[in-house]
């Protein structure tokens, strides 16, 4: 007969990390472990940091970012390019920009792709606030910023045709970025030299 080599609270810990992404049961079960033998060092201070960023995330009403404001800090900030709106799918997609460093105007979380396939349509996106957006007079230049994968195009090639008409100018990245890549999986000169070089779209 089998039995849990843990008490309930560690199985539980143990469940949840193997939910997170790169992490598999095994890999979960080392991190609890070095949890535990770091209790006052890792483990707790840890838990009181989840606790906090669980209690003060906020979704930016403006872009669909996450911070602990809204609106984010990107938004908010007074030296940033306000006629650029930068399209990206993921807040990942942000973050891997803003590391990257060049492009110093807005952004625009959409929290997705359209994938027919899984049922994703246009208005399970935040899509509609960056029709909106694209209206303002301030805003000159819609760079999409999206995956080159299927559903990134497919959405960019959406978003296009519903900013179409519009007194703006809509960009895509350049070379740079491979077919079938992902932006948070490339290098920050690599983005930097994709946003550089962005053509219309
Ligand atoms: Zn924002």
């Amino acid at each position: 007969m089998s039995s849990q080599p843990a008490g309930p609270e560690i199985e539980r810990l143990i469940q949840l990390l193997a939910r997170l992404p790169g992490l598999g049961p095994r890999s979960a079960r080392r991190a609890a472990l070095r949890l535990i033998k770091k209790r006052e060092t890792l483990l707790l201070p840890l838990a009181s940091a989840l606790a906090a960023a669980g209690a003060a995330i906020k979704v930016c009403a403006q872009c669909g970012n996450i911070d602990t404001r809204d609106p984010c800090s990107v938004c908010a900030d007074p030296r940033r390019d306000r006629t650029l709106v930068c399209v990206v799918e993921d807040v990942s997609d942000l973050w891997a920009l803003e590391r990257a460093g060049v492009l110093g105007g807005l952004y625009h979380v959409l929290g997705g792709t359209l994938s027919p396939l899984e049922g994703i349509g246009p208005k399970d996106l935040n899509l509609e606030n960056l029709i909106g957006r694209a209206q303002a007079p301030e805003v000159k230049e819609v760079l999409l910023a999206l995956n080159a994968t299927v559903e990134g195009q497919t959405t960019a090639h959406y978003i296009m045709d519903r900013l179409h008409g519009l007194d703006v100018k809509i960009s895509k990245l350049a070379h740079g970025v491979p077919v079938g890549g992902e932006l948070d999986y490339l290098d920050e000169g690599t983005l930097a030299a994709a946003i550089r070089a962005r053509q219309p779209f």
